[in-house]
Formats: C-alpha cells, sequence, structure tokens
C-alpha cells in the first residue's frame, strides 16, 4: 500500500472513530512503522493482524482510543506493550509524554527500541523485564499514568499494575466487549490493592468494513500505597487471584 492510500484510510478511520488526525509529520511515523512492523513480522511472529488497513484498525486507532485520558506531560508505563501497542501510537501522536514501554519478551522490546529509533521518538524507552519483578520496579519508579491492553484479567492486571502509580494516578486499562463484567471480578483486588474504579467508557470502534466492535476502557485511581506483599510472584498470582 502505497503512502496517499496509508493515509487515506487512516484518515477515515480516525474520522470515523472520532480520533484526532495525525499531522504529515505523524502520518509519515505511522506509515513507516507498519512497514517496519510488516517487514519484521514476515520472520519473527510479532502480530496476527497482516493487513494494513486492519493494522491502522485494530492496533492504531483501538490504541488512540485511550488518548483523552492521559493528561499533558504525563509519565506513561505501558506493560505488557508487545509489538509497541498501544506506546508506539501514543509515542508518534503525543511527544508530550514519557513512555516506558514494558515486555518480558526481549524480541518484542528489541524491536519497539528499534522502531522508535527508525522513527525518531525520542519520548519513549523500551525495556525487557517482568512487571512483578521488584528491582526492576524500583529502577524504574513511579508514573502517573499505567496503560494496558490485552495482557491479563483485570483482577490479575491490577496487582501487576497499581505498584507502579503515583498515589492519585490512574491504571488505564484498554478491555474488549466483557469491561464490566471484568471491572466486577476486580472490586476486591481493586480494595486490596488501594484503588478506586473513577471511570468505565464504552466504545464501538468501527472498522473500514463499517462493523462496530464493542472496547471498554477502565479507569483506576490510585488512592493509597498497595501493601507491600503485592504484586506477589507471577505463578502465586495466577494460582490465587484477589
Ligand atoms: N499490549 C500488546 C501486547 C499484548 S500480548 C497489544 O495489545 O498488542 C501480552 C504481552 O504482555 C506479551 O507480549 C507478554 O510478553 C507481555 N506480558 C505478560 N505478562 C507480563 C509481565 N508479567 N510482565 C511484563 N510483560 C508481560
Amino acid at each position: 500500500m502505497n503512502f496517499t492510500t496509508f493515509s487515506q484510510f487512516f484518515v477515515s478511520a480516525a474520522e470515523k472513530n472520532g480520533i484526532f488526525i495525525p499531522n504529515e509529520t505523524q502520518m509519515q511515523q505511522f506509515y513507516r512503522f507498519t512497514e517496519h512492523l510488516l517487514e519484521v513480522n514476515s520472520h519473527t511472529n510479532l502480530t496476527a493482524i497482516r493487513e494494513p488497513i486492519d493494522i491502522i484498525d485494530k492496533h492504531y486507532i483501538d490504541s488512540l482510543l485511550a488518548l483523552h485520558l492521559i493528561p499533558k506531560d504525563a509519565r506513561v508505563l505501558d506493560l505488557g506493550c508487545g509489538p509497541g501497542f498501544p506506546s508506539i501510537p501514543l509515542a508518534i501522536m503525543r511527544s508530550d509524554l514519557e513512555i516506558t514501554s514494558l515486555d518480558s519478551t526481549a524480541k518484542k522490546i528489541d524491536f519497539v527500541q528499534k522502531s522508535a529509533e527508525i522513527l525518531q521518538l525520542s519520548n519513549l524507552k523500551a525495556v525487557s523485564g517482568r512487571a512483578e519483578d521488584i528491582k526492576l520496579r524500583k529502577t524504574l519508579g513511579k508514573y502517573d499514568i499505567v496503560i494496558s491492553r490485552a495482557v491479563a484479567r483485570l483482577n490479575i492486571l491490577c496487582e501487576l499494575c497499581l505498584p507502579y502509580l503515583k498515589i492519585g494516578g490512574n491504571l488505564v486499562a484498554l478491555k474488549g466487549a466483557k469491561h464490566k463484567e471484568e471491572a466486577l471480578e476486580a472490586i476486591s483486588a481493586i480494595n486490596v490493592l488501594g484503588g478506586k474504579v473513577i471511570k468505565i467508557e464504552q466504545k464501538e470502534l468501527i472498522t473500514a468494513q463499517n462493523q462496530a466492535e464493542t472496547r471498554g476502557i477502565v479507569v483506576i485511581e490510585l488512592q493509597k500505597e498497595p501493601p507491600t506483599q503485592y504484586p506477589r510472584a507471577y505463578a502465586a498470582i495466577l494460582k490465587k487471584p484477589l
């Protein structure tokens, strides 16, 4: 797909979904990132979504549905970023943010790091490690926003994410159609960890084929410091979720 066609699809998708339209430089970055993603994906499995038009909808627009929930100049952690979602689209659209992309799979982090270099995203650094590693948490410090898509059910995700927040900071959890059930299931975890659900936004993601897909964003504010025994080792979290 050439740049002009790519831009037309992107503008149309952004308009349908009420997303801020990228400027020329940002559009070039999305295009270059798509080329790089498809090239690396041809020999290293990073994503099952392989058509540029679907990448625009399911990776870029989907990631940007949360843009308005991130305050100016925020320090943001993308926990379990995979090949860079939502962090790369956010970094392209918001040069004011200071973003850390974290994943436990080194090959994904190498890809994100290399992409940030190619796109000259000086507002993003990629870190390889497990979220529940205490040493890593000490090194990374605290964040205004932790954002996460498709990593774990909300009760498990809260244990991984809330300890990274400053008091008053928000977890922005990008979820699918079952977001309300997940929020209910996570109530006890959220309470134990010192959080509070402050917003649930339901959205219909409109695809290029004009299909509506339900998405839900659950926003949880950290109100008091989580007890120091959390997060536990991952096996313990899975065995006995809060
Ligand atoms: N957020 C991306 C990737 C989702 S796949 C997207 O929406 O496309 C989930 C990712 O979370 C995987 O890449 C996996 O390696 C990472 N992950 C799972 N548990 C993790 C943990 N405890 N710490 C860090 N990364 C984790």
